[in-house]
């Protein structure tokens, strides 16, 4: 056997992230594999969340907004994020959803080249980021086009205004060069949008040296900040002045509380905000964010590789002959950190795991797929989900009818 249950135990007591597990909250018994969805509750949230309510809005009340520093919360949680993601601190900002800061930068960067018509994306990629994309291109008059990943690079041309790319694709992990299509796209005097929501806080990423100019990203996924929490937006510091938000809310405003009724853009990136920014949800941002203190990311895209390798391997072993398809790349450098696999029953076989208590998603039509969060996930856990699953392929327990019932949110 690849990995015995005992030598899993010893990678995990090895493991240089191993303490980290305990910044977290997790379940006894439950196999959490699905972080690349909804990150798990760092320890440190529950105590901040009780001081944020009780102190500094129970007592403190409105003066908080200076005394407990709310109103910079938004930059100050960017700075920390700018940090994983390589950008300048002052690149980086909390604000509004993923949706909403892809419809702010689309709009923005399409008034740069008037005269450039198309907003290229690709087919597959994460519906809204579609959706969101043909109504900003109705709004900033831009065609939409979607093509084949393939086909991406030979689409692009004079008549590009904006490339829209997800770094790492949400079902598959398939992973972008980002360095590469970004100077593609700049070879032929396009700009590039990245969606982070599957990378940032996964791997290492450093958007200074890829040359990124705009991207976007989720803050309840790998950054932990809980169900709905703000997402950020990236603008290279040359770009900023350059940019006006379509959402032009007061908090972008040169001088917010001078209440004028003509529109200043605030200097740099703060332009990006719009409403009042929600400061107990950015707290929880914020302490999840900071659950990556002293931690190397290049520590955790190394283990993040050794548990896919662990779990293929051991996939490959236990559930061979029953249909499992691994549709993850296996080369790391073309890959997040998820893994996907297809099979005809993937919706049943993810109720019958999640029944056994170990959580994975299903992505339609036939995909199953199991988030891999080094902070808080050891080799153990991928040892004793992949018996489980040997157990629900060879028993056929995932035939129950009770695993075919559909309609809820996963
Ligand atoms: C998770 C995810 C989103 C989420 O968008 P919200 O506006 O936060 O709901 C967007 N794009 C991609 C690629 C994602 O993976």
């Amino acid at each position: 056997m690849s990995l015995s249950a005992a030598e899993a135990r010893a990678l995990d007591a090895a493991d240089p992230l191993r303490l980290c597990r305990d910044r977290f909250v997790l379940p006894k018994g439950l196999i959490y594999l699905d972080g690349n969805s909804l990150g798990a509750l760092p320890r440190a949230t529950v105590a901040r969340q009780r001081e944020v309510v009780e102190e500094e809005w129970g007592e403190e009340l409105i003066r908080s907004w200076n005394s407990r520093f709310w109103i910079e919360a938004p930059q100050r949680i960017g700075a920390k994020i700018a940090a994983l993601i390589g950008a300048k601190p002052h690149e980086v900002i909390v604000a509004d959803s993923v949706s909403v800061n892809l419809f702010k930068l689309i709009v923005a960067a399409a008034s740069l080249a008037p005269d450039r018509p198309v907003l290229l994306s690709e087919a597959g990629n994460f519906h809204t980021d579609l959706h969101v994309a043909s109504g900003a291109a109705e709004l900033a008059k831009l065609r939409l086009e979607i093509v084949e990943r393939d086909a991406i690079e030979r689409r692009l041309d004079a008549e590009t205004n904006l490339l829209l790319l997800t770094h790492v694709h949400f079902k598959a992990g398939t992973r972008f060069d980002m360095a590469e299509m970004t100077k593609r796209a700049t070879a032929v005097g396009a700009r590039t949008l990245w969606d982070l929501s599957h990378s940032a806080g996964a791997m290492p990423l450093d958007l200074n040296a890829a040359g990124a100019e705009l991207a976007v990203g989720c803050g309840y996924k790998y950054l932990n900040g809980g169900p709905g929490a703000p997402a950020f937006l990236y603008v290279a510091e040359h770009l900023q002045e350059r940019l006006l938000s379509p959402l032009r809310g007061w908090m972008g405003h040169a001088a917010p509380f001078a209440f004028t009724d003509d529109y200043i853009p605030a200097p740099g990136i703060a332009r990006f905000l719009a409403g009042t920014p929600p400061i107990l949800s950015l707290a929880a941002l914020e302490s999840g964010v900071d659950a990556f203190a002293g931690v190397d990311m290049e520590i955790i895209w190394a283990k993040s590789i050794k548990l896919f390798d662990t779990f293929a391997a051991l996939v490959k072993e236990r559930c061979a002959g029953h249909g499992l398809l691994c549709i993850s790349p296996r080369a790391p450098e073309q890959r997040g950190s998820h893994i996907s696999f297809r099979h005809p029953h993937a919706f049943e076989l993810c109720q019958a795991l999640i029944a056994d208590n170990v959580i994975g998603d299903f992505r339609a039509p036939d995909v199953i797929r199991f988030g891999l969060t080094p902070l808080y996930l050891g080799y153990e856990d991928l040892w004793q989900a992949t018996e489980r699953l040997h157990e629900i392929l060879e028993s056929g327990r995932w035939r129950e009818p009770r695993f075919a019932v559909r309609g809820k949110v996963t």
